[in-house]
C-alpha cells in the first residue's frame, strides 16, 4: 500500500468550534469584526491585517486562553482513534493550521495527540491584547496569490505520497485542490462542489476513518 500523507485543518475540523472565534468571542470585542469584515472582503485589508486588528482587542493571558478553548472548543469525536489507524498503518499526519500553535498544541494534548506535527502560526497573548506571530508560508502561491497552505505541504511530503487533505474553511481551498482525497464540511464542501472538485462530506472522524480504510487501496497519487 502506498503511504498517505494525511494533511488536517485544526479549526473547524479538528475541534467542533473555531478556537480563533470562541477566543474573541470570551475576550475581544466582537463588534469589532463588522468593522473589519467589508474591508477585508473590498480587499482594503488583507486577512492578515484583520487578524492582528481583531486579535489586538484580545485581552487575556495564555492560561486563560488555554483554559477556555480546552473547555468551549472539544475535538470532534473519533480523532483521536483516527491518527492512532493513520500511525499504526504507516501514515503520516500533519496538523496544518492558520491558527495558533500554542493554543493548538494544549487542545491536542489533551486528547494524548501531543506528538503530532503542527504547522500553525502563534500568538503573544497579554491581558492588553494579543499580537500575532506568523510563520514563514513561504512565497505566494502562484494558484491562488497568497501565502497558502501548499507551502506548507510541498516542504513537508515526499514526491510520491499520496495526499489525504481533510478541512472545513477558507483556508483550505487551494490546498485541498492538491490532494488525492478530500474530506470536507461546511465552507470548504461548498466550495468543491461549486469547483466540481470530488471530495467526501464528513461528520466526525469515524466518518473518515471508515470512508478511508475502505479506499486506501484505490486512493493513489498522481
Ligand atoms: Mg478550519
Ligand atoms: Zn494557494
Amino acid at each position: 500500500m502506498r503511504r498517505l500523507f494525511i494533511a488536517c485543518d485544526f479549526d473547524g475540523t479538528i475541534t467542533a468550534r473555531d478556537t480563533l472565534h470562541v477566543i474573541v468571542e470570551t475576550y475581544g470585542e466582537r463588534r469589532l469584526w463588522d468593522e473589519i469584515e467589508p474591508r477585508l472582503r473590498r480587499g482594503e485589508i488583507t486577512i492578515e491585517e484583520a487578524m492582528q486588528t481583531e486579535f489586538a482587542s484580545v485581552r487575556a493571558t495564555a492560561d486563560e486562553v488555554r483554559q477556555l478553548v480546552l473547555r468551549d472548543a472539544p475535538v470532534r469525536p473519533g480523532f483521536a482513534e483516527f491518527v492512532r489507524w493513520a500511525e499504526d498503518s504507516g501514515h503520516e499526519v500533519l496538523v496544518i493550521s492558520s491558527g495558533f500553535r500554542s493554543v493548538i498544541d494544549a487542545v491536542l494534548r489533551e486528547s494524548g495527540l501531543g506528538h503530532l506535527d503542527v504547522r500553525a502560526n502563534d500568538a503573544a497573548f497579554t491581558p492588553t491584547g494579543a499580537t500575532i506571530v506568523w510563520s514563514e508560508r513561504g512565497e505566494v502561491c502562484l494558484t491562488c496569490d497568497r501565502r497558502c497552505k501548499r507551502h506548507d505541504l510541498r516542504t513537508r511530503m515526499h514526491h510520491d505520497d499520496t495526499l489525504v487533505y481533510v478541512g472545513d474553511g477558507i483556508s483550505d481551498r487551494c490546498a485541498s485542490l492538491m490532494a488525492d482525497r478530500v474530506y470536507a464540511r461546511a465552507g470548504l464542501a461548498d466550495y468543491l462542489d461549486e469547483q466540481g472538485a470530488p471530495h467526501v462530506v464528513f461528520g466526525d472522524f469515524g466518518d473518515v476513518l471508515t470512508d478511508l480504510r475502505a479506499t486506501v487501496g484505490q486512493v493513489d497519487g498522481g
